[in-house]
């Protein structure tokens, strides 16, 4: 029988939500490209219900426990004797979210002798060392498109909170102003800009899709071409490199996965190739951007506004630069984690234990790592190697918290 570890946010400060916003949340059965949406045999949660905080526990307990397994469940990943270290020696299986990643590291991995499978409840594998993965031959799958929409979504809201100026605006009615001039001075349209994706994957599409009805001008830049079809139903421009992409365009939206490739690839030398105004909303992985060049862009004045919900380490110190900079947009790591989000990726990550314990193949999309290469959607979209480097730096988050 296995031991399963799942490493989850805290729940919310006062408690686990006794009633919700809503009645229901609309049922999906596919995503836009036809693939299904998950298919466990069973859920033993409500969709709509707060699954990815330690008491939501993914809707996982009753599933696992009755078939004899055992599931722990813990927020405590970070710093010296967490009990993610505690109780790693002896777990078969590790689940965890990318809002609050358990940093797989190669060091993690060699004390979790038993250690087979790694699950990204979500998308987005970089939190684990990969290449360790690789060579201890352990799975590691993640939940394909399961928020990716959801993302996207996030995604234009942020465009438009940065061009617009909205969270300042709103700022000045909280407090209790009517300053049209200082809500007004940053404020622009959309409409006419050019705006481009590093990436135009699933999220990077959904994201082009609801952009275009804004009568923008739209730009992509990716490993591969989407189809001919596609480029003229959107009117793309593709560009073979970042450089190009950016040089011609007023906003940027970051949609790669974090991998050797992308590890700080909008440093001091990319961003000013940018127009000088331009916005950069990231809500792929924090490590993509150079925090400090992000923050000296702003000041000076190279970049109109960053938004984004992903830091590097996660969670990001109090003091992180990232907090105070100005002309930002940025929240904690929730875009897709939405209560809609969560009833897919909760569902999709019974789905893959249903298969493992089974002795089933996992989904082939759900794949980064198997039997010691990069997999199905590893293989197409990663490369090999190790993005976890300085997440030891996470604990620095609980320090700063004691001390308030
Ligand atoms: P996909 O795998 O569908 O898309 C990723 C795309 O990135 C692919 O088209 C891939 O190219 C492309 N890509 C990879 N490397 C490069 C590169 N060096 N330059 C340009 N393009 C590159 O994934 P999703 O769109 O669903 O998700 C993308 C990322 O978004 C995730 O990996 C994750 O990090 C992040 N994410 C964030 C979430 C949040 O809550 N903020 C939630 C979900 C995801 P190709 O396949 O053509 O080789």
């Amino acid at each position: 029988m296995a031991k399963v570890l799942a490493v989850l946010y805290d729940d919310p400060v006062d408690g686990y939500p006794k009633k919700y916003a809503r009645d229901d949340i609309p049922k999906i059965d596919h995503y836009p490209d036809g693939q299904t949406t998950p298919t466990p045999s069973a859920i033993d949660f409500k969709p709509g219900q707060l699954l990815g905080s330690v008491s939501g526990e993914l809707g996982l307990r009753k599933f696992l426990e009755k078939a004899g397994h055992t599931l722990v469940v813990t927020s405590d990943k970070d710093g010296k004797d967490s009990r993610l270290d505690r109780e790693l020696p002896d777990a078969e299986i590790v689940i965890s979210q990318p809002f609050w990643p358990a940093y797989m590291t190669a060091e993690r991995i060699a004390k979790a002798k038993k250690l087979k499978l790694i699950i990204t409840a979500g998308i987005g594998s970089d939190h684990t060392d990969l290449q360790a993965a690789m060579d201890r031959g352990i799975t590691v799958a993640e939940v394909t498109y399961c928020n990716s929409i959801s993302v996207s979504e996030h995604i234009v809201m942020m465009i438009l909170a940065l061009v617009r100026n909205y969270i300042p605006s709103y700022g000045w009615v909280i407090r209790g102003g009517w300053n049209i001039a200082d809500c007004v001075e940053r404020s622009y349209d959309l409409e006419g800009m050019n705006i481009g994706t590093v990436a135009a994957g699933r999220i990077g599409l959904a994201a082009l899709r609801r952009l275009k009805p804004f009568d923008v001008k739209l730009h992509y830049t990716d490993k591969h071409r989407l189809p001919e079809k596609v480029e003229k139903e959107l009117g793309l421009t593709f560009h073979p490199t970042v450089e190009s992409l950016v040089k011609v365009c007023d906003v940027v939206t970051i949609n790669a996965p974090l991998h050797p490739e992308t590890e700080h690839m909008f440093n001091d030398k990319l961003i000013g190739m940018m127009k000088r105004g331009s916005y950069i909303v990231n809500t792929a992985r924090g490590k993509i951007c150079d925090r400090d060049a992000i923050v000296r862009a702003l000041e000076s004045g190279q970049l109109a506004g960053y938004a984004g919900d992903v830091w590097f380490p996660q969670p990001p110190a109090k003091d992180h630069p990232w907090r105070s900079m100005p002309h930002h947009g940025m929240t904690p790591h929730i875009s897709g984690s939405s209560l809609s989000a969560q009833a897919r990726y909760a569902a999709g990550t019974r789905e893959i234990l249903e298969s493992y314990f089974a002795g089933k193949p996992i989904r082939t999309e759900y794949l980064v790592v198997d039997k010691g290469k990069l997999a199905g959607v590893g293989a197409h979209s990663y490369t090999a190697g190790d993005a976890t480097k300085g997440s030891e730096e996470a604990a620095k988050f609980k320090k700063s918290t004691a001390k308030v």
